[in-house]
């Protein structure tokens, strides 16, 4: 909860591009401006790279990386070259390949904001203007806007920056993913922002994701002085996961690298439930090699020495595409060849990354579980499993794929544990796409339909007593994390900033508060019941 005044990101002002050519000699001077402007918005975003940690510098990394693209780069020096000035070949070049990203379909989407973002640097840079982008507040204030390329958003200082509202992006999008990280508030796809002036009061409820502007000062204090109370409980919650009379129920962490893991060992959590692996190769262009994997995979179990991590095979596709992981051309990537499906046709891929598993689990003497995505079928499962297997290793899957959910006990029979992605069960289940602005009230985890399909998995699991686990964003919800433990689920796993808050608000429930939230969930017919439910029952 947070009461602060707006700020807004600066955008470029308008600028009158030149409609003439330039002269031909004087080409070689304008291209040279162009390549120092280039260069200079690059070192800039890496050397904010190298003060960030984690996502938000690999963020930054891969913005300043396409800052020098060739690609782009070469587009905007062959209109020099033809006579364009500067500002009109960075502008031309960069809607050329706008174009392209938008007609290869939905997954490019965000490189397209961070193409335009790299373009309004240059241009800034071309014309002396401020760099535009997120301004640096004096007092800590909220940052309205319609959305944020992710490198804005990494590049955020918590101190100052303390909650972030956006008109576009879904609930699990990059930009709420990587504000999560940072632990920003943060709420997405609010309509109704522009009417909002800079300097205006607002109240922000990143747990109910909502956000009122002027709203009654004391009231407003109030609530703030309250959510600082769970602040508190929250930073004095110690671990073990438990509710209040010691049902035991895991609180993991998900990483995407070493240095999250090593930020994650920070908190109480227990260990890791979820190690997005396709994470760290976003930015390759071919796989990397057995040797390289298990280093990597090494660290983030050399930070967890001795304890859980569950580590997922590479889930390449859609909004994650991998560079060398072959993905065909498809009208529908979110339904398509993603996840495990890349298998099918890529065998080698799958058996050298349990290879890399198993490698550095020898090497740090951890031994990790190894779960796949989007696994749909006890087929499926079955052969991931025998895989998994023939490596020494562990296996479970992920329930991220409704079919997966009905048939859950099924899948059982095959694997060791389970672990529900509710950001794509939710996703497959209301058939809404989960980076859709206009659909966030469908993937809102809290819809009944998606957690009656968690209670379905938890309860199979429950029957041949095998753990099941939440690890997408539901998990990060102190509420709805007391209904998944009602629900049977055996372990809450969550970015490491919601770690806290997630174990103390367990700590002050009864497993039967749990379960009758859960009853009481079960009952509604939308999220908006399902969540004042909760709060009925758990307070
Ligand atoms: C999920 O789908 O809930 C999940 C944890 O996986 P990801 O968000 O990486 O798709
Ligand atoms: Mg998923």
């Amino acid at each position: 909860m947070q009461y602060a005044p707006v700020i807004r990101v600066s955008a470029l002002p308008a600028i009158e591009v030149p409609a003439g050519d330039i002269a031909e000699a004087d080409r070689p001077v304008e291209a040279g401006r162009f390549a120092a402007a280039a260069t200079e918005v690059a070192t800039r975003l890496r050397a904010r790279a190298a003060h960030a940690t984690g996502a938000a510098s690999e963020v930054l990394a891969a913005t300043a990386a396409l800052a020098q693209d060739r690609a782009w780069l070469g587009a905007a020096d062959k209109r020099i070259a033809a006579g364009a000035p500067a500002v009109r070949a960075v502008t031309e070049a960069v809607e050329q390949f706008v174009e392209m990203f938008t007609q290869l379909g939905g997954l490019m989407a965000e490189r397209v904001t961070d193409l335009r973002d790299i373009r309004d640097r240059v241009v800034a840079e071309l014309c002396g203007l401020p760099e535009p982008g997120v301004p640096l507040p004096d007092i800590p204030s909220i940052l309205c806007a319609e959305d944020l390329a992710p490198a804005d958003t990494a590049g955020l200082d918590p101190q100052l920056v303390v909650g972030l509202v956006t008109t576009l992006g879904g609930p699990t999008s990059h930009t709420a993913i990587i504000a999560r990280q940072l632990g920003i508030p943060c709420v997405v796809a609010v309509s109704g922002l522009d009417a909002v002036a800079v300097g205006t009061m607002v109240l922000l409820d990143g747990t109910a994701g909502t956000v009122t502007a002027d709203p009654d000062a004391s009231e407003a204090a109030e609530a703030v002085a309250a959510a600082q109370r769970d602040a508190r409980a929250a930073r004095q919650w110690a671990g073990p996961g438990a509710t209040a009379d010691g049902h035991a129920v895991a609180i993991l962490a998900n990483v995407q690298d070493g240095a999250a893991a090593r930020t994650a060992r920070e908190t109480p959590a227990e260990g890791v439930g979820l190690f997005r692996t396709e994470l760290c190769f976003l930015n390759r262009d071919t796989e990397p090699t057995v040797d390289e994997q298990a280093k990597i995979y090494g660290e983030v179990l050399e930070a967890f020495a001795g304890h859980k991590v569950v580590v997922r095979t590479l889930d390449a596709g859609s909004d994650k595409p991998l560079k060398f992981a072959g993905h065909p051309d498809e009208a529908n990537p979110a339904l398509g060849v993603r996840g495990i499906r890349i298998a099918e046709g890529n065998p080698g891929l799958l058996d050298r990354q349990l290879e890399s598993i198993a490698a550095a689990a020898r090497q740090t003497g951890t031994a990790p579980w190894v779960m796949a995505p989007m696994i749909a079928t006890a087929a499926e499962a079955k052969s991931f499993a025998a895989k998994a297997r023939s490596h020494g290793l562990t296996p479970g899957v992920m329930i991220e794929v409704p079919a997966a959910a009905l048939l859950a006990d099924k899948i059982l029979e095959h694997v060791e544990f389970l672990s529900i992605g509710t950001n794509d069960l939710a996703q497959y289940t209301m058939a809404a796409d989960r980076m859709s602005a206009d659909l966030a009230a469908l993937t809102d985890p809290w819809q009944p339909a998606v957690l009656t399909l968690v209670a379905i998995t938890a309860r199979a699991g429950a029957a041949v007593g095998k753990p099941v686990g939440v690890c997408g964003e539901a998990a990060a919800d102190p509420l709805l994390a007391c209904v998944l433990t009602g629900l049977g689920v055996s372990s809450l796993s969550a970015a490491s900033a919601a770690v806290n808050g997630v174990g103390a608000k367990l700590s002050q429930v009864t497993l039967q508060q749990c379960r009758d939230a859960a009853d009481a969930v079960l009952a509604t017919a939308s999220a908006a019941d399902a969540r004042a439910a909760a709060l009925a029952v758990l307070g």
